[in-house]
Formats: structure tokens, sequence, C-alpha cells
């Protein structure tokens, strides 16, 4: 019994003290975000079936064996977990009329994904993405925006060691030519291909190139290359992105055997690559996909956008220390101790005026001795804790007592506690050494 009372295999609690890193992080990310103008926008974790069948291409590894699908025990329904956010961020464009109503959108997402993975370090069945979709855009100018949004993103999280891929797939004629050749070439190679490999031959070859079959890399090291069969849009385009990139000072490879694991893109595809994480190397992909839009039903529109995996950036940002320098552990301001049944309910008062000027507050639960009591508000960080006993309560009052560099207990008017505990934190009070008037060893 107790061992089904376990996560599901792959999905991963994320406990406090790693969340309060994911919060500092998502933070960071939404600023940066709106610098960039983009808005937020929030999609359904469940979407029907057929949309990512139609979006991400049946022929993928996503779709064919990635996906959690279910029929829904009620109507039978075909519903899929989503394993991205692309193609609900479209339909949800669609379905709401957002560019034909308000023209030309920059949108984000962030949430959880599901694919069906074997797990491993980086790659996991419940992972998170932070997505950027810019709808309605045909230029290279907002290609080149979304790459200098990582470029950017990494230098604020103080990440080195990140470096940019680009391709392009062209067109989808221009993709159909080069499929010919493709074939050709690795039907004359098919003894060397695996079983995926051999099934997508016909159905959908441009994959193969994706493989990460270590024995198929001198395969589609030498295949015909894309680039090859780029019309003089589809290259002004590649050259104008490139000049923008070269401009902005951000480096670049291009690798011929970027393809992207959807179909829905086409022209630029782009992944930011580190080494420092293994196999599970790509932090952020993403590029055009100008078709999409159409056909999930809607007016033709073009489009671009990138999905970032936030477990692979936290852990490169945890990595290079980063994220510790930020992640302290948020202390409170005060620490509310006290014991008795008169001293409970004046200690609920104290603490909820102290929240209402604006001060973080712990309030001690739990009973105990004063003794403990105080140890807990020393292990909490606060610079000062405020002491209630019922003797207190009974004249009204309540104690204060520097818990950082010593300092006097006072003890105050409940009236007069706000201003006396302001006082004491921005005067810097609670840091004073020595004992002024009425200092007193903390006994109440
Ligand atoms: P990969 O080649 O690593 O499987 P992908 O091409 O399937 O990646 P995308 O669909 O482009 O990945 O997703 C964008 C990003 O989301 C990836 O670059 C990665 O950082 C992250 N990501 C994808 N799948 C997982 C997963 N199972 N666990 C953790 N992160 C993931
Ligand atoms: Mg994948």
């Amino acid at each position: 019994m107790s061992q089904n009372l376990q996560a599901v295999r792959g999905m991963n609690d994320i406990l406090p003290d790693e969340a309060e890193t994911w919060e500092n992080f998502e933070d960071i990310v939404r600023d940066w975000l709106k610098g960039y103008g983009y808005r937020p926008i929030r999609m359904p974790i469940v979407e029907p079936t057929p949309l990512f069948c139609r979006a991400i291409g049946e022929v993928t590894d996503i779709v064919e064996k990635e996906m959690y699908s279910f029929a829904d025990a009620l109507n039978g329904e075909l519903l899929t977990l989503r394993p991205e956010g692309t193609a609900g961020c479209v339909r949800a464009a669609i379905e709401h009329n957002l560019v034909a109503a308000g023209g030309p959108q920059r949108l984000y997402y962030q949430g959880p994904m599901f694919r069906h993975e074997r797990p491993q370090k980086g790659r996991y069945r419940q992972f998170h993405q932070i997505g950027a979709e810019a709808l309605g855009f045909a230029g290279p100018d907002i290609d080149a925006e979304l790459i200098l949004m990582g470029a950017r993103l990494w230098g604020q999280l103080g990440l080195t060691d990140i470096r940019l891929e680009l391709n392009s797939l062209g067109s989808a004629a221009e993709r159909a030519a080069h499929r010919e050749a493709l074939v050709a070439y690795l039907e004359a190679h098919e003894d060397k291909l695996d079983e995926d490999g051999k099934r997508r031959l016909h159905a959908n070859p441009l994959r193969i190139l994706d493989t990460k079959t270590p024995a198929l890399q001198e395969l589609v090291e030498a295949a015909p290359k894309l680039a090859d069969y780029l019309g003089d849009e589809s290259r002004a385009h590649f050259e104008a992105l490139r000049a923008l990139l070269d401009e902005a000072g951000v480096a670049y490879r291009i690798n011929h055997r970027l393809v992207r694991g959807l179909d829905y893109y086409n022209r630029t595809v782009f992944e930011w690559v580190t080494d420092r994480l293994g196999a599970q190397g790509t932090v952020c992909a993403g590029g055009r996909y100008d078709g999409l839009v159409e056909q999930l039903g809607g007016k033709p529109t073009p489009a671009a956008g990138f999905a970032m995996g936030v477990e692979r950036l936290l852990a490169l940002w945890r990595e290079g220390g980063e994220a510790e320098v930020i992640a302290e552990r948020p202390a409170p301001d005060i620490y509310v101790v006290n014991q008795g049944e008169g001293a409970q309910k004046l200690a609920f008062r104290a603490a909820e005026a102290l929240r209402d000027i604006g001060l973080d507050v712990t309030l001690h639960c739990g009973g105990g001795s004063f003794k403990s009591q105080m140890k807990k508000a020393d292990a909490s960080g606060a610079p000062l804790a405020v002491l209630v006993g019922d003797d207190e309560a009974a004249a009204g009052e309540v104690s204060i007592k520097p818990l950082r560099g010593g300092g006097a207990q006072r003890r105050v008017s409940f009236a007069t506690l706000s201003e006396t505990v302001a006082d004491m934190l921005y005067s810097g009070a609670h840091e004073d050494e020595g004992d002024e008037e009425g200092a007193s060893d903390g006994s109440l």
C-alpha cells in the first residue's frame, strides 16, 4: 500500500528550499519578458489530443510515444496532458481572435509539461517550460529579437557556456525538394538505419537527421543539406537574421542537422546548448512556425517563438553558484513569542498590527516554554522578537527583544508597538551594542 503513495516516476516534488530558488528565477524571468513587451497567457494543462497530433506532427517522438493521452471517463473525449505550450497557445489565440482583433501579439506562458520519456538527469516526465510566442510577425527582426532575449537572460542569470546553434528549414516546398534527395541518399544506406530510421525513411525522413543514435552520426553528417535547397526568400530571411545577430554581437554556429523535434517549424530554427549538463544540454529551443496558425484553423499568421527548460536552466544556475547568492533563505522581520491564554490573544493582535505596517511576521504556534520559543526565534533569523506573557497581556504591553548584535529589551504599550518596532528596525537600534535604559536579561 505505502509503495503506491509516492510521486509518479519522473515527476518531482519541488521542496521549499528549492521552490524558493524557483520563485527567484521566475521573478527574474517575468521582469525580463516584460522588458521585451511580452504579456502573460495561461492555457489549460489538458487539451484535446488531436490538437497535438495536428500541430506537432504524427511522426514525431512526442506524438508517437511521449504523450499522456486518455479518454475522458465520462464522455470518451480524447484528451492529452500538454507536452509543450505552443500548440495550446496558438489554439487559444485563434479561439479568442487575438491577432485579428489586437494585431501582432507577444505572449509568454509558463508551467508544467508532460512527456512519457525515460527519466534521467535533465529529462523528466513532468517538467517545466517558459515559452515566448510572437504571433503576426513575418520578418527576421522578431527572430533576432527572440534570440537576443536569450542572450540577455543568460547574462542576467550569470550563466556562461551557453552557445547558440542556428539553421534554416526553408519553406515546405524547399523541404520537399531536399526530402527527395535525402530519401535517395538514405535509401542507398538503408542497411545502416536503425528501426526508427527505417520507419521514418518515408514517413518523415528529416527527423532522421535529428537522431541521437551514435551509430548514425556519420551517416547523417554526410546527408544532403537543407541549406543547399533554400530559395531566394528563405535565403534572404536567413541572411537578414544573421546580419542582425552579427550587429548585436551574438555569436552562433550554423548546424545543418538542427531540424527540431516538432514538425511545425519553417525557416529559422535555433537552440541554446551547454556542455555542462551532459546529454541533456539544450536549455532553450525555438524557431519560426509560419504555417501553424492556419494548420490549426486560423487565418494565415506568421509566427515565431521559443521554449526554455526550467529544470535544466536551474541546474546550470545552481552550478554557477548564482542561485545561492540570490536564494538566501528569507528571514521574517519579527518572531512573536507568547505564553498563556491572554498572551496568545494579544500576540495575534500584535502580529497582525505588525503585518499592517508591511513587516513579515512569524507568530510562534504550538506552545512550549519561553526558552524553547526563543530558540526558534533565534533560528528564524529575525532581527527582533516580540514577547508576550500573561503579565504583559494584563498590562496591555509587549516586550521587544533585539536578537542580533545585542541591544536592550524594551517593554512598550501595545499602542506604540508598531512605531517602536519600525524605529528599532529602520534606525538599526537592534544592532546597537551596550545596554541602555531598561536593559534586561530577557526575563519577563
Ligand atoms: P530534447 O532533444 O532534449 O528531447 P526537445 O527537442 O524534445 O528536447 P522541445 O520540445 O524543443 O525539446 O522543448 C524545449 C525545451 O524544453 C528543451 O530544450 C528542454 O530544455 C526542455 N525539455 C524538453 N523535454 C524535456 C524533459 N522531458 N525534461 C526536462 N526538460 C525538457
Ligand atoms: Mg524530446
